[in-house]
């Protein structure tokens, strides 16, 4: 180690004469005997001598010094050699202490610092040393002392500073309250925070009195005698006391005194703990146990406490009631002894699984002691002490009402299920009623509806026919208004004929009188003339009426009923022609597998999707209000459906409201068996009724265009007549007349009547009922009313050929063929 001295202490020493100490220091002349002894005291107080020069800064000491340091002597020579082994930290306290003496303002040099030992690294030192040899200007010049190893010491220091520290943290920490009294005199020493916010003091106010002086402690120290006690008693323990904080809050706490020596003083600690909310949790524990021990007693159940050997600790009053026994005969028993005896074992297994699982539950038959069952819900409980909770109560009646429950409940469920049979019985009626209700109140409207329109129907033309009728008598009446007023009743009366013979297929399909006349028809031939026949109204209405006809004529002959089919189509070519104003109406057929498929498609109003299935009942219309503009009695759908399901097929509809409506319907394709190899007749030239006088009665213009088209091919002489009382009178003035054609409902006068009247008079002529009436008996009655015979509209003109030779006995060229307009 290399020390530059003057560097180190500069102003420490001021000579350069080194001072032998041993020599010059009058303190180091001693005798040999005394350095020996001083040397073993020395050593073993492990302190050394040193003197330094203060002109050179060389020290000198006994050798001592240099071992207690650990290093070999002749070392450390000079005080800046010595310095440098001072702790860094410590230096400037040595130069200062050392300067302080030196300048005479102490007495004494003393200062504890850490020197850097040989092989032990830093301990501590206390160096106490003094100015021996001033000059005689009072410059010190010798300057002698000693060291002192102190490590041990130091070392003790530190742990008690830490453990007082710790002391101290523990003090300042606790959640009890601590206060030190002096045993002498009772002054507060000392009190920890807890303690000084538990009273609601400051540190201040607390500390510079005697504790009597405080009013906390009045309770417990009243006075200098209490105190007594405790300075006397090396420990006293209050366990409740009763107190109230200077804020006035009420609490309890404990209070511990210990008296003890601290530095050789007598103090005395106090220990407060704040007991408060223990002393309320035990109270409440105490009055819940009350409580619970009130209802134990008072309890319907039965309830034994027992410990984990079965003893009876507690049982209730219940227990004696539910088995007979007194208390003491009770005492005497296990709980086991209480069980059916095959039962024994299985009670004392589920005494275990209640140690094992903390509860169990379970019923079980008990015997009384009048050897009576009983039977328990028997619950058991593991309580945290260890104690075992025992409850049962008697069950033995519950289960007895629970069985005959039971039983009822069977019972009622037998009768429930036979009342919801009824129920739904009723149910059923009950919806039948009601829908026999609703119809009802919707046959009421619709009848209502249904006469509304009728009369509307009815007086319509009837109004037409009496108002021009009554016009007509007027003499003056030009031949032209004539003509239009008599065109106005035909027109206004086959409209009421059609309404009645509406009327009278509807009743007829009511009563389930709807016969069917199957004859050879030719399909193609039937569509061509209802064509022809509503042409001229969808002219006048400026609609396209198309026909559309699929299958050849060879193949278009099937057995049908051809009136009704006819009957069919016209009225739902007449309802296109009624419900469409712009537009066009299509009608034709399809042959669909062994169906033919029926069409009348239009463009008119169309029909909104929830009318579109009821309009097929009969009545129904779309528009049943009084100033709807469409004519009609609600009937053609509802016969139009009877007939179909009659001939064996089925009618639909599709339409969209606004766009039109397509009316389909089907009947069986069963192709005619006669005719349906042969090809077409060729149609032979005609002329087979040549001379023969024959009297058209028709008062529909197109059926009599037709026939009149036929009969002149056939080259008949004609006349015609549009209604009875016409054909009345020509044949009255006609003698040549030899054959009447007469369709028998007519205007003015049908032809049931006129061919009365006329056989009445002339009854040679032949007289041929024509009809499309669709009465089953209208025949009869044509043949009643003195017809000769009857032939079924549309006319077959070689059925009409052979009935006319029939009956004036002269023969005709059968020619085929259905009427036919082409
Ligand atoms: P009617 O035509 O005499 O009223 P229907 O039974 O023939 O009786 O028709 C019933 C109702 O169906 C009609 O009143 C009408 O409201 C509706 N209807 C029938 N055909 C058509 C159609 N082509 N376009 C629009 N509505 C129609």
């Amino acid at each position: 180690m290399t020390v530059n001295n003057k560097s180190v202490f500069p102003t420490l020493y001021h000579g350069a004469e080194k001072i032998p100490l041993n020599k010059t220091s009058k303190t180091m002349v001693r005798s040999q005997e005394d350095s020996a002894s001083i040397a073993l005291a020395m050593e073993a107080a492990k302190v050394a001598w040193w003197k330094m020069d203060l002109s050179t800064g060389n020290i000198s000491y006994a050798e001592r010094e240099t071992e207690l340091l650990g290093y070999p002597s002749g070392k450390l020579n000079h005080c800046n050699e010595f310095m440098s082994l001072i702790h860094p930290d410590d230096r400037v306290q040595v130069i200062k202490a050392m300067k302080n003496h030196l300048d005479g303002r102490t007495d004494r040099y003393d200062v504890e610092f850490r020197i850097l030992t040989k092989s032990h690294g830093y301990k501590w030192f206390l160096n106490s040393g003094s100015v021996e040899t001033k000059d005689k200007n009072g410059k010190p010049l010798i300057f002698t002392g000693f060291i002192i190893d102190i490590t041990d010491r130091k070392l003790a220091d530190e742990l008690l500073k830490s453990s007082e520290l710790r002391y101290r943290r523990l003090f300042e920490s606790a959640k009890d309250g601590i206060l030190i009294l002096d045993a002498e005199t009772g002054m507060i020493m000392d009190a920890n925070p807890y303690l000084i916010e538990l009273l609601g003091y400051t540190g201040d106010q607390f500390l510079e009195k005697a504790i009597w002086e405080i009013g906390f402690f009045k309770d417990i120290i009243a006075n200098k005698q209490k105190f007594e006690e405790l300075q006397q008693q090396e420990y006293v323990r209050y366990e409740d006391l009763p107190l109230e904080t200077t804020r006035g809050k009420k609490i309890n706490v404990e209070f511990v005194s210990n008296v003890y020596l601290e530095n050789h003083k007598k103090v005395i600690q106090c220990n407060i703990r704040d007991i408060t909310l223990r002393k309320k949790a035990e109270l409440a524990y105490h009055q819940s146990e009350e409580k619970f021990r009130l209802i134990m007693e008072n309890s319907a159940d039965a309830v034994f406490i027992i410990d984990h050997n079965g003893k009876y600790l507690f049982f209730n009053q219940a227990v004696t009631d539910m088995l007979g026994y007194s208390p003491e005969e009770i005492k005497q028993k296990s709980l086991a002894d209480f069980m059916l005896k095959n039962k024994r074992s299985n009670f004392n297994a589920l005494f275990e699984e209640v140690l094992n699982k903390g509860k169990i539950y379970a019923e079980i038959e008990m015997i009384r002691k009048n050897r009576n069952r009983i039977l328990t819900d028997f619950y058991m409980i593991l309580l945290p002490n260890g104690l075992i909770y025992c409850m049962f109560k008697n069950i033995t009646m519950r289960r007895e009402t629970e069985l005959l429950l039971k039983q009822k409940s069977r019972q009622f469920k037998q009768q429930n299920k036979e009342y919801q049979q009824l129920n739904s019985q009723l149910i059923q009626s009950n919806l039948k009623l009601i829908s026999a209700v609703g119809k009802a109140e919707e046959n009421d409207s619709l009848k209502t509806a249904f006469l509304q329109n009728m009369s509307h129907e009815i007086r319509t033309p009837m109004n037409g026919i009496l108002g021009f009728s009554d016009l007509l008598k007027n003499p003056h009446l030009s031949g032209e208004d004539q003509q239009k007023y008599i065109r106005i009743i035909e027109q206004s009366g086959r409209r009421m004929l059609n309404i009645i013979n509406d009327i009278v297929d509807i009743s007829k399909i009511e009563t389930g009188q709807i016969d069917l006349f199957i004859q050879d028809t030719n399909v193609n031939d039937l569509l061509r003339h209802l064509h022809t026949f509503f042409e001229p109204e969808a002219e006048l209405k400026g609609l396209e009426l198309n026909c559309e006809l699929s299958l050849t004529n060879e193949f278009s002959r099937i057995e049908t009923d051809n009136i009704k089919l006819i009957q069919i189509l016209s009225n739902l070519l007449k309802n296109a022609l009624k419900f469409t104003e712009t537009g066009s109406i299509s009608f034709g057929y399809n042959l669909r597998k062994n169906m033919l498929e029926f069409y009348v498609k239009d463009t008119g109003i169309g029909i909104k999707p929830e009318m579109q299935e009821i309009i097929f009942d009969r009545f129904r219309q779309v528009d049943i209000s009084i100033a709807r503009n469409y004519e009609g009695a609600g009937l053609g759908l509802a016969i139009s459906k009877a007939f179909i399901l009659k001939l064996g097929g089925k009618i639909w509809m599709k339409s969209e409201l606004s766009k039109g409506a397509n009316f389909y319907f089907n009947i069986p394709y069963r192709i005619s068996k006669s005719n349906h190899v042969s090809k077409k007749p060729e149609r032979l030239p005609g002329g087979r009724l040549q001379n023969i006088n024959i009297l058209i009665t028709e008062d529909d213009s197109t059926s009599m265009l037709l026939l009149k088209k036929v009969l002149e091919f056939e080259k008949a002489n004609l006349f015609f007549a549009s209604n009875g009382q016409e054909a009345f009178k020509i044949a009255r003035t006609t003698p040549e007349l030899q054959i009447i054609l007469m369709d028998l409902k007519m205007p003015v006068m049908d032809g049931y009547t006129a061919t009365q009247m006329i056989k009445r008079i002339k009854p040679e002529i032949t007289i041929i009922a024509q009809s499309a009436c669709a009465f089953s008996n209208d025949q009869d009655e044509a043949i009643k009313s003195g017809c000769d015979d009857y032939i079924r509209k549309p006319i077959n003109i070689e059925m009409l050929l052979e009935i006319i030779h029939k009956n004036i006995g002269k023969p005709v060229t059968p020619i085929g063929s259905m009427i036919s307009d082409d």
